[in-house]
């Protein structure tokens, strides 16, 4: 049996557990806010969590919120639209302003809905517009797949060729170089804020100026910024973006996600959008009218009436961010991630992840040999070391600064240094 604590991988690692303890008295973190999944092998009851870029653990808090939520609908039925607790009609806008704090945005510029791709797609819908020669749109070529299918389908959805008309950067350098090269080609500039695969995070202030100058549109995704690094979306100029709330954000599986649109496309003759009733002003909502009247907001953006009960833990988990500052927890980030990042390295793993503090998130990602998710698999399996494997060869490990500690960082370590040996 594998014993990261006494045998050969500690003897690897050079670092000691007492070191990583201590780190964590004097840095404890909030992980008694939140439920941590036992471990599944090892010898530690808890596992070392450090997945949350996948998904986000469960805040203590979630559940009370979320009876309550139900127990308004049982208690009430559809009067609960008015006299819930927290009435549902207006539920979405408890959301609003801490959903702004946490990406920098005024609140009439950020809205939560939906899921994560839905939005992207909604927003190109209005800021995705061919025209002429300027068809193009930019991404990452390491981009998630996911948006890498949105913003082909978007060319397909308009007559184009989505081959020729998604051009794919490899890296922020090559983003500025194509921006320079065939700038006025480029429509649309989507890259993600912090990259799902190497943690790296892009200068977004930057890169969209440098997108502006092209005359492109300029979008991000932020599902592994958000949460993990502070934002400011509105002094940045960026267009729009969108983000999930499941990975940083701990608000569960599938959880209701948010979505940002810069003042300057609000209200007059904004960009065109897909409407539903919930795009038209709530004080005429119930008029019924047969013609929408959008408010000059991001909630002209939305098209249905939300899923309260999936809004739930989004609001528990906004508080929680509220409660504790973004910036206290990107330095806690830093601590961590810079922690691992030395440990990794100390250990000869091959780190994919930018060195400079600064350009990443609380993220590490290594190239492993072959085969990294049966190696994902014997870390939870032998040592209850929870990482993420993106076949073939990466693997990722993020310790989030609410609930990951150094321990958790040592851990993956000690356990690395006893597995890589034999997979490589
Ligand atoms: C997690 C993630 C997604 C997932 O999209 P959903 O619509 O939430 O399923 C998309 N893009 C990026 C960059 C992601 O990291």
């Amino acid at each position: 049996m594998n014993d990261p604590d006494g045998g050969t991988a500690a003897m690897a690692l050079g670092a000691a557990e007492s070191g990583a303890l201590d780190r964590d008295a004097a840095d404890p973190g909030h992980r008694d806010r939140f439920l941590i999944p036992p471990a599944r092998g090892g010898r530690y009851s808890d596992s070392a969590y450090l997945a949350g870029n996948s998904l986000g653990l469960q805040p203590v808090a979630t559940r009370n919120r979320l009876l309550e939520d139900l127990g308004e609908w049982a208690r009430l039925g559809v009067e609960g639209h008015h006299d819930a607790l927290r009435p549902w009609l207006p539920y979405h806008a408890l959301l609003t302003e801490p959903a702004a704090r946490l990406v920098g945005a005024l609140p009439r510029e950020t809205v939560v809905m939906n899921s994560l791709t839905v939005n992207l797609h909604l927003l190109m819908v209005s800021f995705y517009r061919p025209r002429g020669t300027r068809t193009r749109i930019l991404i990452e070529d390491t981009a998630f797949p996911s948006d890498s299918y949105a913003v082909r389908s978007q060319a397909v959805f308009h007559g184009l060729d989505p081959d020729s008309t998604v051009l794919r950067a490899r890296s922020a350098d090559e983003v500025r170089d194509v921006l320079a090269a065939r700038g006025e080609n480029i429509a649309l500039v989507l890259l993600g804020g912090v990259n799902y695969l190497t943690g790296e995070l892009l200068d977004i202030s930057a890169i969209t100026a440098a997108g502006h100058a092209a005359g492109a549109v300029v979008g991000w995704d932020l599902a592994h910024a958000a949460g993990n690094v502070p934002l400011r979306l509105h002094d940045w100029e960026v267009d729009f973006a969108a983000w999930c709330s499941y990975k940083y954000l701990n608000a569960g599986p599938g959880a209701v996600a948010g979505a940002f649109v810069h003042e300057r496309h609000l209200g007059g003759a904004g960009p065109p959008r897909l409407e539903g009733w919930w795009s038209t002003e709530e004080q005429t909502r119930f008029e019924m009218a047969p013609v929408s009247r959008p408010p000059a907001s991001a909630d002209a953006w939305q098209v249905s009436n939300p899923p309260i009960l999936a809004m739930s833990p989004v609001l528990t988990s906004l508080r929680l961010f509220d409660d504790i500052g973004m910036d206290v927890l990107r330095a806690r980030g830093m601590r961590l991630s810079g922690y691992l990042y030395e440990l990794l390295e100390g250990i000869g793993a091959d780190v994919l992840t930018p060195a400079d503090p600064p350009r990443r998130g609380s993220q590490v990602s290594i190239r492993v040999g072959t085969g990294a998710a049966a190696l994902c698999s014997r870390l939870s399996g032998e040592f209850g070391v929870v990482a993420d494997a993106r076949e073939p060869d990466v693997l990722r490990m993020a310790p989030t600064a609410l609930y990951s500690t150094h321990h958790d960082c040592w851990r993956a370590a000690a356990a690395l240094a006893a597995l890589l040996p034999e997979v490589s």
